[in-house]
């Protein structure tokens, strides 16, 4: 999660403000008041006011600790911290990569609530120190324990998308060898208990008890996460199992290079329905991709008289990928602007090739997609909106990283 307002950075980690803060503060800060109002009303109002707002950037404050907490250890082991964000929900660290190990996701899932642990047992110390309850400072520290131990406790539920979660995942993956059953098992059971909260908060709502309506939402975001989490999942184990032979198809056609370019034009271009891909090859070894839009850079008076070995991009000047690697691979190497990628043989030679609508043929019953949709990306050579393959990918591709090839 990255967005928002950019309010500073803290040891090198930009920290921002989503739009939906604002009104959580608001809402905890008129809360607040209204509490510290009745417990002390002699009090002016703008008093109350204070405290209630003293509290709110207090929890808020003890928030960001957590997520620092987290972003250093990860900065420690070398993982790079894209930025905090502060939201309705609370604060999210967003980190550059996985972390390589089980024990390494482990440490830096434990970190935030050790910090919020911390911070309440310092807390408790402090306020008995200012008298506890008797004086208003006391109380106020009291109030800020109470936030840090339920932080700290409520994120080790161990379900994603909460540290507990995350702790789960990294023991599963400690036991199984794959983080993807880590993955999958903890957000199942963020899942699960998001539902149950969902489920238990719309009872409290209807029975008229206090907090059901914020309880219902804490649910629903939990569970839809876990979701995302679990399908980000599956999509990556995809990637990963499937291979660019799988996939690759030989939609090409093979020329002489000493083919005149006229020949060309008359025989293969303007018969040609749609666009096609052409290589060219003498004495049985293949020199390149036949790149017709040069055509257009030769007179057409000269055509007869060139070869089609002109207008040839060598073959290593492609990018490319072998039909052992993964189509994670493949949609990396493919990024976002080609339209097809080579697969070459072990010799040099052309293996296949990999059209962009081939890369999501494993991936369509996940995404609800269909024949017909694949020929369109193939067409336009672009994804549909909103599906961002490459970053899945590459994503994925940092997961193998850490496992032996044979758990892939
Ligand atoms: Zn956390």
């Amino acid at each position: 999660m990255q967005g928002g307002i950019r309010v500073g950075s803290l040891f090198g980690i930009p920290l921002y403000l989503d739009p939906s803060w604002f009104l959580i503060v608001l809402l905890i800060t008129w809360g607040n008041s209204i509490r510290w109002q009745q417990q002390y009303p002699s009090w002016p109002g703008l008093w109350s006011w204070g405290v209630g707002l003293a509290l709110a950037l207090g929890l808020f404050g003890s928030v960001v600790l957590h997520e620092l907490g987290h972003s250093l250890v990860a900065k420690a082991q070398g993982v790079k911290v894209r930025s905090i964000t502060l939201f309705l929900f609370g604060g999210v660290a967003t980190l550059e990569q996985e972390s390589r190990t089980p024990m390494q996701a482990l440490r830096v899932a434990l970190a935030g609530p050790a910090v919020s642990l911390g911070l309440a047992l310092g807390l408790m110390r402090l306020a008995h120190w200012l008298g506890g309850a008797n004086s208003p400072w006391g109380r106020i520290t009291q109030e800020l324990m109470a936030m840090n131990f339920v932080l700290g406790v409520f994120n080790l539920i161990p379900g994603l998308p909460l540290d507990g979660g995350q702790v789960l995942k990294a023991l599963i993956w400690q036991v199984t060898g794959s983080p993807f059953r880590g993955i999958q098992w903890a957000a199942a059971f963020g899942w699960a208990l998001g539902t149950l909260a969902m489920l238990l908060g719309v009872f409290a709502f209807l029975s008229g008890a206090g907090g059901g309506l914020w309880l219902a939402l804490i649910g629903w975001f939990m569970a839809s996460n876990a979701q995302t989490y679990r399908q980000y999942s599956f999509l990556q184990e995809i990637l990963l199992k499937t291979k660019v032979r799988d996939v690759m198809s030989r939609d090409f056609r093979v020329l002489r290079a000493e083919m005149s370019l006229r020949d060309f034009v008359d025989l293969y271009c303007i018969p040609a329905q749609t666009p096609e891909i052409y290589f060219a090859e003498a004495d049985g070894r293949y020199l390149g991709l036949v790149d017709s839009s040069r055509l257009t850079q030769i007179e057409r008076s000269r055509w007869p008289h060139l070869e089609l070995r002109e207008i040839v991009i060598p073959l290593n000047e492609l990018p490319s990928v072998r039909e052992q690697d993964s189509l994670a691979q493949a949609i990396v190497t493919l990024g976002n602007d080609r339209a097809w990628l080579l697969v070459r043989s072990p010799v040099g030679g052309v293996q296949g090739i990999v059209m962009r609508g081939d890369v999501l043929k494993p991936l369509a019953p996940f995404l609800g997609m269909s024949g017909l949709d694949i020929e369109r990306v193939n067409r336009e050579g672009r994804y549909p909106q909103g599906l961002n393959l490459v970053p899945l990918a590459q994503k994925a591709l940092e997961l193998a990283a850490t496992l032996p090839e044979t758990q892939i």
